[in-house]
């Protein structure tokens, strides 16, 4: 993908972390005055709807077929098979999006974060981990009923998912709600301001401050 205005975040983290959470949290404290627009991007999912889900606002719910026939067109940016589920993210979507200038936060797995760093190095990844074992089998026995089995197998894939966070640029522990989210503004503050990204934005004061010599490579 040719350089973009828009700045690309990958959020990853095993069920229970507060992913969600802190994204939501994240996109509701934004200003929409801001100088950085952002917005979740939506992906395709074969997975079948959860109560209050809706389509085109959580997820593109498609069957297995169409999501084949997607693949074949070349329409994901990435995707991957998730707990026997397929999910996606679509090109266009993005490129057009980081085109314009905004900031496109994805929340995927490590496979999917695996497949944008490759194709975008320049994406900021972020894993986030539960501070504790015992505080992830709390928050993955959801509704407090659920059998020891269907436990064990929500923290195997957790362990799993978790096994990667090495893979991305940083890892934030979601212990304290509020605290969390101030580490996340502070890693979307900080990758904003990277030179590359910065040169782009301020092209005009750099002509500015340096006339001939802006664009000089150092
Ligand atoms: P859920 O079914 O609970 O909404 O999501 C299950 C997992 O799939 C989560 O880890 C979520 O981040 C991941 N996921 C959601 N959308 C995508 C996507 O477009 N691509 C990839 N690779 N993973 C996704």
């Amino acid at each position: 993908m040719s350089a973009q205005l828009g700045n690309l975040f990958i959020l990853a983290a095993p069920s229970g972390a507060g992913k969600s959470s802190l994204i939501k949290a994240l996109l509701e404290k934004h200003d929409t005055a801001d100088a950085y627009p952002m917005q979740v991007s939506v992906s395709h999912t074969t997975r079948l709807p959860r109560p209050g889900e809706v389509d085109g606002v959580h997820y593109h719910f498609v069957s297995r077929q169409q999501f084949e026939e997607l693949i074949e067109l070349g329409v994901f940016f990435e995707w991957a098979e998730v707990f026997g589920n397929y999910y996606g993210t679509s090109r266009v979507t993005i490129e057009q999006t980081l085109h314009q200038g905004t900031d496109v936060f994805l929340d995927i797995d490590w496979q999917g974060a695996r497949q944008v760093k490759k194709l975008l190095p320049d994406a900021c990844g972020i894993f986030i981990l539960p501070p504790s074992t015992a505080v992830l089998k709390e928050r993955l026995n959801k509704r407090g009923q659920d059998s020891d089995e269907v436990i064990a197998a929500r923290m195997q894939e957790a362990v799993s998912e978790m096994s990667h966070y090495n893979e991305f640029d940083y890892v934030l522990v979601n212990d304290d709600f509020a605290t969390a989210l101030g580490d996340l503004e502070s890693v979307v503050r900080a990758h904003r301001q990277r030179t590359s990204k910065q040169k782009m934005r301020h092209t005009d004061l750099l002509q500015d401050l340096l006339g001939d010599q802006s664009t000089d490579e150092c």
